[in-house]
C-alpha cells in the first residue's frame, strides 16, 4: 500500500544520506497589509502549526525518547517503523509504504542527506497522521510542519538559536539540517515573521503576515525584511522581518 504519490521503488542501495529547492526575494513584513503575491501557498495557520507541535511529544515517546534529545530520522524510523529508510531510485522525493506488514520509508537516490533527513521526517509525519487517522485536504502541507519539528523539536532549536543568532548557515550546520529548514523552523519556534521564496511559491512561518510579494520580491527593498541568502540549494531565498 502506498500513501505518498507515483513512484516506481526498486529497491537498491541502503541509507541515506541530502539539501533543500524554489525562489525569489523581499517580504513586507511588519506592518498589517501584507503584499498578496500570485504564486503563493496559503500558509498553515497557527493553530494548526501548534496542533503539530503537539505531536512531538507523543511520537518521540512512542519511540521511548524525548524532543530534548533530538534523534536522527533515521533512528526515529527504526524505532517507530522497526525498519531504517532506504535511498532507492524513485520519481517522487520520497514514500512511504507497508510491504510485508511493515512500513518502510523510501528516499529519492542521490537526494542531499539534510533534505533525505527532512522527508523522512515528512514520511515520518505520513504514518503518525494515518495512525490518528488524519486524511485532510492539507495532508501534505501538514506532513512538511512535523517533518521539520521532528528533527530540530523546540528545545533543540531553542538551544541552538541562542548561539548563532541569526545565521541560517550555522544553525543548518549545527542541526544538520537545510538551510530553510532552519530559518523556517527559527520562525515557527520564535515567531519572528519569516519565509522561504521558492518557485513553486513560499514557505511562511511566524507570526501572521499574509503573502509575500513574489511578483515584486527581486526587486522590492523595505528596512522592515531583511533578505537571508540559501546557498544550499538552488533557486530559493530567505527573508525575514528585520
Ligand atoms: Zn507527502
Amino acid at each position: 500500500m502506498l500513501t505518498h504519490a507515483q513512484m516506481n521503488i526498486a529497491p537498491s542501495s541502503s541509507f541515506f544520506s541530502s539539501a533543500a529547492g524554489g525562489d525569489s526575494a523581499a517580504a513586507f513584513f511588519g506592518t498589517k497589509n501584507c503584499f498578496t503575491g500570485g504564486l503563493t501557498v496559503a500558509p498553515l495557520d497557527p493553530h494548526t502549526l501548534n496542533e503539530i507541535e503537539s505531536y512531538v511529544a507523543p511520537i518521540y515517546r512512542l519511540a521511548d525518547s524525548d524532543p530534548s534529545d533530538a534523534l536522527a530520522p533515521a533512528t526515529l524510523s527504526l524505532k517507530l517503523l522497526g525498519t531504517r529508510p532506504k535511498m532507492v531510485p524513485l520519481v517522487s522525493q520520497g514514500t512511504i509504504a507497508l510491504v510485508k506488514g511493515q512500513w518502510r520509508i523510501y528516499i529519492r537516490s542521490g537526494t542531499p542527506w539534510p533534505r533525505a533527513r527532512w522527508i523522512a521526517g515528512h514520511e515520518l509525519a505520513h504514518w503518525w497522521f494515518k495512525r490518528i487517522g488524519y486524511t485532510g485536504p492539507d495532508l501534505e502541507a501538514r506532513c512538511d510542519a512535523p517533518g521539520a519539528a521532528l528533527i530540530v523539536p523546540r528545545p533543540v532549536l531553542v538551544q541552538v538559536h541562542s548561539k548563532p543568532g541569526d545565521d541560517v548557515r550555522a544553525i543548518a550546520d549545527e542541526l544538520k539540517t537545510t538551510q530553510s529548514l532552519a530559518l523556517l523552523r527559527v520562525s515557527e519556534v520564535t515567531g519572528r515573521p519569516g519565509a522561504v521564496l521558492r518557485r513553486a511559491g513560499p514557505i511562511v512561518r511566524g507570526e501572521p503576515c499574509g503573502h509575500l510579494p513574489l511578483e515584486y520580491g527581486k526587486r522590492v527593498l523595505h528596512p522592515s525584511v531583511k533578505r537571508v541568502p540559501i546557498t544550499d540549494e538552488e533557486q530559493r531565498t530567505g527573508v525575514v522581518a528585520a
